[in-house]
Order: C-alpha cells, then sequence, then structure tokens
C-alpha cells in the first residue's frame, strides 16, 4: 500500500487532479495497486483561507506520505513548491521531452531529457532593493553542482541511450558561478567512465533545441536555465499539456506538470492532464526504484503505454489539435489501463 499526498492547487489544478485521482482509483481497482490518497490544500486558495500557502497540516500530511502527486499552484507557486524543493531537499528536477504520436510537434523522434539543478542559483529568494536598483544574489555550489552532475550521468545510464551528458552554462559571462557549475559537473562525469561529457552555452543549446533537439540526450543544468529550456523543449515536442516533471531527492520525491496553473483555461474543462498523468507515470517508475517493486514498474509502463495508445487513434484535447475535454480525455485513458 503506497500513502499519496495529492496537492489540487488553483487554476487547472483542480480539474487535473481529479483525472490523475480517476486514473489512481482505476490502477487500484483494475490492476490491485493498492494506493491510499490525501489530498492537500496548498497554494493560493489555501493561502486565502488560512494565511498560509502551505499551512503546516499539508506540509505534515505530506512528509508522513510515501510520495506527492503536486497540480500547479498560482500565484503563492514560490511558497510552495520552492520552499517543498528545499525543505525536503529534492535537489533534482527531472524533466523529460519525448515525442508522442499525432502531436503538433516541430520534429519527430525527440527523447530527451533535462535535469535541473533544484536547490540553488536565483531561487534562493536572496534578492533585496538599494537606491533605485535590485539585486538578486545567484549562489552555486561545488557540492550540489557535482551531485546534480552525478545524477545526470546516472539517468543516462539508466537511459540507454546515446549515455551523453550535455552541461549547459553561461561560464563566459557568469565565469565564477557557471565556471564552478562547469568545473564540478566535469570532475562528477569523470567517475562514469561510460558516459560521454560534452558542454554548450545555454544560448547555443537554446537553439539546437529547435534546429535538433533529436540530438540531446541527457542535459544537465542549474535552475534557471533548467527552467527555461524545459518549456522550450516541451513545446518542441507538442506543448507544456504532454510535459511531466520530477522533484527527487535521497529519500522523498514529488511529482507535477512542467507547467503553471494556466489561469486562462482554467474551469472549462480544456486543460490537457496528461502532464499530471505521466507525472504519476514518473511516480510509479520512482517508487518502483526506490522499493524495488516490479508491480509499480509494470503500473508506470501501463499508464504511458494508455496514453500513447489514446493520442495514437486521434484522441486528444484542444491544445494538441483534438476536441476532447479533460474528463473525455480522462476516461479514454482509464479505459486502455488494464
Ligand atoms: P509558470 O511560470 O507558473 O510555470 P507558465 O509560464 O509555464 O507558468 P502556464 O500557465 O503554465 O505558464 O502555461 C502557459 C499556457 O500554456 C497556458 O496559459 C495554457 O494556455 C497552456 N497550458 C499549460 N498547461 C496546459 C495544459 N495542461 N493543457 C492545456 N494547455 C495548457
Amino acid at each position: 500500500m503506497y500513502k499519496i499526498s495529492l496537492i489540487t492547487g488553483d487554476g487547472i489544478g483542480p480539474e487535473l487532479s481529479e483525472s490523475v485521482i480517476d486514473i489512481l482509483h482505476a490502477i487500484n481497482d483494475k490492476i490491485g495497486l493498492k494506493i491510499e490518497i490525501n489530498t492537500v490544500e496548498a497554494g493560493d486558495a489555501a493561502l486565502k483561507k488560512t494565511g498560509k500557502a502551505l499551512p503546516d497540516s499539508a506540509l505534515d500530511t505530506i512528509k508522513k506520505s510515501d510520495t506527492c502527486l503536486k497540480a500547479p499552484v498560482g500565484e503563492s507557486a514560490a511558497d510552495v513548491i520552492v520552499f517543498l524543493r528545499r525543505e525536503l531537499n529534492l535537489y533534482a528536477n527531472i524533466r523529460p521531452a519525448k515525442s508522442y504520436p499525432n502531436m503538433p510537434a516541430l520534429k519527430e523522434n525527440i527523447d530527451l531529457v533535462i535535469v535541473r539543478e533544484n536547490t540553488e542559483d536565483l531561487y534562493t529568494g536572496m534578492e533585496f532593493e538599494v537606491d533605485n536598483s535590485a539585486i538578486a544574489l545567484r549562489t552555486i555550489s561545488e557540492y550540489a553542482s557535482n551531485r546534480i552532475a552525478k545524477y545526470a550521468c546516472i539517468v543516462a545510464n539508466q537511459r540507454n541511450k546515446q549515455k551523453r551528458v550535455t552541461c549547459v552554462h553561461k561560464s563566459n559571462v557568469m565565469r565564477k558561478t557557471d565556471g564552478l557549475f562547469a568545473r564540478s559537473c566535469a570532475a562528477a562525469a569523470k567517475d562514469f567512465p561510460n558516459i560521454t561529457f560534452d558542454q554548450m552555452y545555454v544560448d547555443a543549446c537554446a537553439m539546437n533545441l529547435i534546429r535538433q533537439p533529436e540530438s540531446f540526450d541527457v542535459i544537465v543544468t542549474t535552475n534557471l536555465f533548467g527552467d527555461i529550456l524545459s518549456d522550450e523543449a516541451a513545446q518542441v515536442v507538442g506543448g507544456l499539456g504532454m510535459a511531466p516533471a520530477a522533484n527527487i531527492g535521497d529519500n522523498f520525491a514529488l511529482f507535477e506538470p512542467v507547467h503553471g496553473a494556466a489561469f486562462d483555461i482554467a474551469g472549462k474543462q480544456a486543460a490537457n492532464p496528461s502532464s499530471f498523468i505521466l507525472s504519476a507515470k514518473m511516480m510509479f517508475e520512482w517508487l518502483g526504484m526506490k522499493n524495488n517493486d516490479a508491480m509499480s514498474f509494470t503500473v508506470a509502463k501501463k499508464i504511458e503505454e494508455a496514453v500513447y495508445g489514446v493520442v495514437r487513434e486521434g484522441i486528444k484535447t484542444r491544445d494538441i489539435g483534438g476536441n476532447k475535454t479533460t474528463k473525455e480525455f480522462t476516461q479514454h485513458v482509464i479505459s486502455k489501463l488494464t
């Protein structure tokens, strides 16, 4: 039995959560993997109600669970997800960009993963105003850079593709911070002799993600660059509606879509739940690995096959060129889960 906490979020969050809860119930009923879901309120709605975007009770529930699923949160995202990443030491943000059939994609045959450092960079909130200027402090440590590069090498090893890790930075301009990042990543990669390690400036990477995205295997990069490049990579394969992510630490992990709360389409049943459903797929892979649980791996595979099968038949939500509602799309995925 896995205890899963689920942050229902803001904007399209509640609709995506409903979809994933239906999927989890189907897994429980049809496949027999026992799951207990504890929904948690955090984000703008929780802030309005309780004065705290992440109430203590919510944090407590999350900490007592085996893992957490998080739907997108609105304006208070920094107080929820940036806080949780640091509080739970979820240092690796894994963002795959993978081709699915029938997508409005720029290119086909893409299967890359962005491994984004999740605890440092310009995300530590060290910003202040002096006179008429605003200053942000960027932290990059040897320890965190080494740790994320090691993780990227492990991911590349598991993927069985080119076994290539591309370290993305801008050390020609940010000589101290990105210089340290690049050096630490290169040092970490030395422990993985079967991995081809190379480096690319972030502007060149942004261009190459459009020009030849199929050439990438694993990208390792700093927090802000990872945030931006993963939205770009998601759009190249078909859009944010298909983009899942994992936040992974040594003992805990949290899974969420790459995108935000998308208030423009909230409450209209127009959201593509694939991003959250595929985040759940990543969750079962992690549970499988952590607990040496073959059943969890099977469930992950079945979820991906179900989504793949549905879009291959041309059954799609509006963002990827279809006409199905969030609920209808979810029901099609469930019908393929056996
Ligand atoms: P944030 O900065 O909070 O991550 P963002 O800049 O990535 O947010 P989003 O709101 O996540 O912006 O997404 C941008 C647009 O993409 C949305 O306004 C919406 O139109 C579309 N979009 C995002 N997610 C989905 C989805 N699951 N289904 C359909 N469309 C989506």
